[in-house]
């Protein structure tokens, strides 16, 4: 037994499921609302089309009369013409019909479609940590397919099945209203009693088997230990154990010959009852016809039904994706719109604690304080895993920390517009991911394109050592760089995103120094880049090269989600025993150029 204060809770639950359901009903159906024009058009074809449907099979019947009865063909032909304009009326009607629903199906969706993408874009970061991107793909190719044929030709065929057994029931009872009054009561019942026959039957012949089974058995038995049998005398008992299974099987057999019986006496009765009237060969035709139809088309309701049912949990997951609003609002949002204008570079962290949410159980940020004064270079280092990429992640609010507050200037940055955040503050990833489009697309990513003149966009290229690799390509500028910049080498997308953050002129520049191996041409240039990057700027850097920390203004080491050492290189190297220095000396005796530890 469920205890009672589950089951009230099961009950409700089941209740605000279906009141979901009801909601997201109507809100599937308001979809085509956009399109009602279209819609209503299809839906006048469609009755059009059915219409011409539903005269066929009288006109039909006519003709098998008309055959049957007169002695010339004419009244035969004119019927056969009649029958053949209706034909084609309804081959028109039905493809104006398909073509206006699929085109307003068509419209509905891909506007689904650009709002279902618009409202995935939005979503904060770390709603993309936890969801799957073949899981959001499938929102907008597959779940939307799924409502478009739900508002579109789902909706169409319950309109046209509906108008079919209306309209069949309607000539029908035009035709002849008691025999089809008769075969409305009998049809189902026919239908309802042969079910129940079937089921009892299959019953009946199981057991009957199993008796017989179970009789032949003894039989086999006694047949095959005849000697004991005689030894003992034990012919009669034999005998009787073997009627014994006999009868049983014939008490079935009788229950199953009595119920054939009564269910051929009970149809046969029904039919009797609807045979019993004089139709012309004709109208029994047409009669035939227009039972199938109907028949047919509730056969398809049904499976209808099953579609309907499926588009209803397409658009739940859909709709829930259009309601979800971000828990960090994005640059098309106008709710956090206070603009720094006097911005300086000045960045304060607090207090700063962090956990991601797809990890709640590791902290990975403690009680982080430190400030980036206006033009200052401040370099954080430490062990890999540390926390470092976080507290960028952080000052380019992808996240936002559980508590403590970072401040831009004086102020909180949860408070300040997404898009001044993003045109004063830029990153530069160690591993940049483009887009599958030109150089100079991904340059001028995230501009206006028509602003922006070839020269500007040269000038940033030139500054991050891009422009000679660049022009060397045949297309230069337009060459088209492949799926994730895959056709340029580690080195030369590195300093395309230097161009790209250059071209945005930020503030704040967040830079991630690579630790992936470049050969020493490359590593040159792309260090030559970072360093023009930096000058007149504010920086924060995740350095892993000696001589960025050696030039950094401030050094701060984080290890395990805390700042363990801050100061000037010098300050920190002069530290015995300091983890800093640990890290220096590694590095030196290593031999190679990382002061990241793996
Ligand atoms: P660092 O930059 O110092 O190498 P990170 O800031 O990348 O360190 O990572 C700090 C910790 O946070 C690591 O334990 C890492 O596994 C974890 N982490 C990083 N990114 C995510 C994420 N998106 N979701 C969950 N955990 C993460």
């Amino acid at each position: 037994m469920i205890p009672y204060l589950t089951r009230i809770k099961l009950l409700e639950q089941q209740r605000s499921n279906l009141t979901k359901k009801k909601v997201n009903l109507k809100r599937l159906i308001s979809l085509a609302k956009s399109e009602r024009l279209l819609i209503s058009i299809a839906i006048l074809f469609l009755l059009l089309s059915s219409a011409t449907q539903i005269i066929q099979p009288y006109f039909f019947g006519k003709i098998i009369d008309n055959a049957l009865t007169s002695d010339t063909m004419h009244l035969v032909n004119i019927n056969v013409l009649i029958l053949l304009g209706i034909n084609c009326a309804g081959a028109i009607a039905s493809s104006f019909r398909s073509w206006l629903f699929e085109l307003s199906g068509q419209r509905i969706v891909y506007r689904l479609r650009q709002n279902i993408f618009n409202s995935i874009i939005k979503q904060e970061v770390g709603f993309f940590d936890d969801t799957r991107t073949g899981e959001l793909t499938n929102r907008l190719s597959s779940d939307t397919q799924v409502l478009q044929n739900a508002v579109t030709v789902n909706i169409s065929m319950l309109v046209r099945f509906l108008v079919q057994i209306i309209g069949s029931l309607a000539v029908m009872f035009y035709l002849e209203v008691t025999l089809t009054l008769v075969l409305m009561v009998v049809v189902p019942m026919i239908i309802l009693i042969s079910k129940q026959y079937g089921s009892i039957v299959q019953k009946l012949r199981k057991k009957f088997q199993d008796e017989l089974a179970a009789a032949g058995s003894t039989a086999e038995e006694s047949i095959s230990n005849i000697r004991t049998v005689r030894i003992f005398g034990a012919e009669r008992k034999i005998s009787d154990h073997y009627l014994d299974n006999l009868l049983k099987s014939y008490a079935v057999g009788k229950k199953l010959a009595w119920n054939t019986g009564l269910f051929m006496g009970i149809v046969s009765l029904l039919v009797a009852g609807v045979h019993d009237r004089k139709l012309s060969t004709g109208l029994l035709a047409s009669f035939l016809m227009y039972m199938l139809q109907v028949a047919l088309a509730f056969a398809f309701l049904a499976s209808l039904f099953t579609d309907f049912m499926q588009a209803l949990g397409a658009s739940e997951r859909i709709f829930d994706l259009l309601d979800r609003q971000p828990k960090i609002p994005s640059t098309s949002d106008s709710t956090c719109c206070i603009k720094p204008i006097d911005f300086d570079g000045y960045v304060h962290l607090e207090n700063v604690c962090f956990t991601y949410p797809t990890r709640s159980d590791q902290q990975v940020l403690n009680n982080i304080t430190f400030e980036i004064k206006s033009g200052q270079k401040v370099a954080l280092v430490g062990p890999s895993g540390g926390g470092k990429s976080t507290i960028a992640s952080l000052i380019e609010r992808f996240y936002d920390p559980q508590s403590g507050t970072i401040y831009f200037g004086s102020q909180p940055l949860n408070t300040i517009d997404p898009q001044w955040l993003r045109e004063n503050v830029s990153f530069v990833n160690q591993e940049p991911s483009l887009f599958a489009c030109s150089i100079r697309d991904n340059i001028t990513f995230g501009f206006d394109k028509n602003n922006i003149s070839l020269d500007d966009i040269q000038l940033v290229a030139k500054q991050a050592n891009a422009h000679d690799f660049i022009e060397q390509f045949e297309n230069k500028y337009d060459t088209l760089v492949g799926e994730r910049g895959v056709r340029l080498s580690g080195g030369q997308r590195q300093r395309i995103a230097i161009a790209r953050a250059l071209l945005m002129s930020p503030k704040l520049l967040l830079l991630d120094e690579a630790t992936s191996a470049l050969d020493a041409e490359s590593e040159h240039l792309v260090q030559e880049a970072i360093e023009r990057a930096m000058i007149n700027r504010t920086v924060l850097v995740i350095a892993h090269r000696l001589s960025t920390v050696r030039n950094a203004d401030l050094v701060i080491v984080i290890d395990h989600g805390t700042i363990v050492e801050q100061g000037t290189h010098d300050d920190l190297i002069a530290k015995e025993d300091g983890i800093y220095k640990k890290l220096v000396l590694r590095q030196l005796m290593a031999g190679n150029s990382s002061i990241t530890t793996e």
